[in-house]
């Protein structure tokens, strides 16, 4: 069976709306959102939308938390707290800024930073916490946030897969000081490629506007470039496709929920399965049908059932980044970048042991991924994907368990 798929339009939510508003655009004759409309209506409706003061449209998400970070204003050799399993786009902003990607360990169940683990590396360098809603699963954010509160620290939630997930009745991305959103491909919606901003302090959001403008102030009486700042901006093109998936993404978040429900309801009988959920004060808005398999139960585990599943046709990722962020090759020397390289030579880790990081400080990192197998769903699933889907990890589950 083939499966609807979010890189082409068997999985998107993408049509007439989109090119109506894309004709607009051509005929307009501008493409730039300098001068056009629709990327500063994405702004303000997607700020509506999530419930914040600000919000400003970026090139990607890696671009969003690129803003985030630089907004802060931080010191060669800070450190910014952030999860080992996530996004490269989510860390290299921290290099570039001169900051130490600090990271903490995740709970094997959800995948997530916790309150405890991220407390567990605070330094007096500690600047900002990064809480990565992973697969659309928002973070515990009442221990995160108070301990940010306590240490006066700011805490960018990367929402990059959170889109519509909930805390305490509050959307994902409008909690913490910063929220950092993407729109490439993948996402619940997507202009292509593309990021959003959000915030709700003033001071913030002028460092992000400046941040995707080159820190070129415009409107201002006397303009000039106030820092190094990059030209992240969205065109209007990817404006005008990311104002018409706007109004869908309520539909998008209300039908994944939909589609896990009936996956955890038809798997739900299968022995040594973990599988995803609400959590207790929040909204999981699934990016990602992410369960985690016990391999005391199933031989093999997550990397055994995950093949099966592949060789029966139904793509997944098990392990999905494979290893832990900080064993990627670009952390393995940090000596060969200049990029890496400052950061450390202002921080107490660079005389320390190399690299700085290692998997021993990482139980629950390495356990979740041994354990995780991400399966792909999306709003265009139907009953018969579902069906299909669990039938086949039904079956691979049946033939790898023990005893
Ligand atoms: C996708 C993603 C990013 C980066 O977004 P891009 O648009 O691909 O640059 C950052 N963080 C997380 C958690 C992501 O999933």
């Amino acid at each position: 069976m083939r499966l609807p798929s979010d890189g082409d339009h068997t999985g998107r939510t993408l049509g007439d709306e989109e090119i109506a508003l894309l004709a607009q655009v051509i005929r307009s004759g501008t493409l730039n959102s300098t001068r056009g409309t629709f990327v500063t209506r994405f702004e303000k409706e997607f700020a509506a939308w999530l419930g914040s003061k600000h919000a400003f449209a970026c090139a990607s998400g890696t671009a969003a938390m690129h803003c985030c970070i630089a907004a802060l204003g931080l010191r060669p050799g800070d450190e910014v707290i952030t999860t080992p399993i996530t996004d490269m786009g989510a860390l290299t902003p921290i290099l570039y800024e001169g900051a130490v990607p600090v990271f903490a360990d995740v709970d094997p169940r959800t995948l997530n930073v916790t309150a405890d683990t991220i407390r567990a590396q605070c330094t007096q360098r500690t600047r900002a916490i990064v809480a990565t809603h992973l697969f659309g699963l928002p973070c515990d954010l009442d221990g995160i946030l108070a301990l940010a509160a306590d240490r006066g620290l700011p805490v960018i939630e990367d929402s990059a897969q959170a889109f519509g997930a909930t805390w305490r009745g509050r959307k994902a991305g409008s909690l913490g000081a910063l929220g950092a959103f993407s729109l490439q491909q993948g996402k619940h919606i997507t202009s292509g490629e593309g990021g959003i901003v959000a915030t709700d302090d003033d001071a913030l959001a002028r460092k992000v506007f400046l941040c995707v403008n080159k820190a070129w102030g415009y409107g201002d009486p006397k303009p000039d470039h106030y820092f190094p700042a990059l030209n992240y901006r969205l065109t209007e093109l990817q404006g005008a496709v990311a104002v018409a998936q706007l109004p869908k993404l309520d539909h998008v978040v209300a039908r994944r929920r939909e589609v896990a429900a009936a996956l955890r309801e038809a798997l739900a009988s299968v022995p040594g399965l973990e599988l995803p959920h609400d959590p207790q004060h929040g909204t999981h808005s699934y990016w990602k049908f992410a369960f985690t398999v016990d391999p005391l139960v199933i031989d093999g585990g997550g990397l055994a059932l995950g093949k099966r599943m592949q060789a029966d046709g139904v793509a997944c990722a098990p392990r999905y980044i494979q290893k832990p962020s900080f064993e990627c090759e670009l952390f393995r020397d940090w000596t060969k970048s200049p990029v890496t390289l400052l950061p450390l030579q202002h921080n107490p880790r660079g005389a320390g042991p190399q690299p700085p990081f290692s998997r021993a400080g990482y139980p629950g990192a390495v356990q979740a991924l041994e354990r995780v197998i991400v399966l792909p769903i999306n709003e265009r699933y139907e009953p018969q994907h579902v069906a299909h889907v669990a039938a086949v990890i039904r079956n691979a589950a049946r033939g790898l368990a023990r005893g």
